[in-house]
């Protein structure tokens, strides 16, 4: 199948995604259906609100087929809502996730004081820093088998890489530096 990266564009910050993607001259998709889905090579989770996404997964049958496509090989990365709903937990909550990653999140882990800021982040496998805009972002409190950290604030794991999964707390499609959308394509 020919590189088409699919977005999943049911809610949240799907199109700057896709801006991103076309900046580096890779087609990319939006996700809405399972029929969108099997015209996608890899998937991106952008940043929205993780518990209605949840529940609009559920409706159109995506909760089964992206796990059903993430055995089969495909690669998925995660961004902010993205990466919570990857998780196989999250801390104290019992809300429904993908559970595709081996980890478990803590949501809005900044504080409320805390809203959203930005920081240059030293990102394993890229030469320079990468300058990362957080939004009410989570960070990664468990590490499961196989789940490597690849990016740290404050002591604080938020990105993450496992086979072909990616999960980051930031928002890489905010900037227009494309390094860690080529990182998820040499995935
Ligand atoms: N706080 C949101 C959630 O828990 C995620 C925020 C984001 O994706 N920017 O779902």
């Amino acid at each position: 199948m020919p590189e088409t990266v699919g977005v999943l564009s049911l809610q949240g910050d799907f199109e700057r995604h896709l801006v991103a993607l076309d900046r580096i001259g890779v087609p990319g998709r939006e996700v809405r259906t399972v029929a969108d889905l099997d015209e996608c090579s890899r998937l991106i989770i952008p940043g929205g609100e993780s518990t209605t996404l949840g529940i609009l997964l559920r409706r159109c049958g995506l909760d089964q087929a992206i796990p059903e496509r993430a055995r089969a090989g495909m690669p998925i990365w995660g961004t902010c809502m993205g990466l919570i709903l990857l998780a196989k937990e999250v801390e104290g909550s019992d809300q429904w996730t993908l559970g595709l990653l081996d980890v478990t999140v803590r949501r809005n882990a900044f504080g409320r004081q805390v809203y959203s800021f930005e920081t240059d982040l030293t990102i394993r496998g890229l030469e320079r820093p990468f300058h990362a805009v957080f939004i009410r972002a989570p960070i990664v409190t468990r590490l499961g088998v196989g789940v490597e950290p690849i990016a740290e604030h404050e002591g604080k794991v938020v990105a993450v890489r496992s086979g072909k999964m990616l999960g980051t707390a930031f928002h890489p499609e905010l900037t227009e530096d494309s390094r860690v959308h080529e990182l998820f394509l040499n995935l």
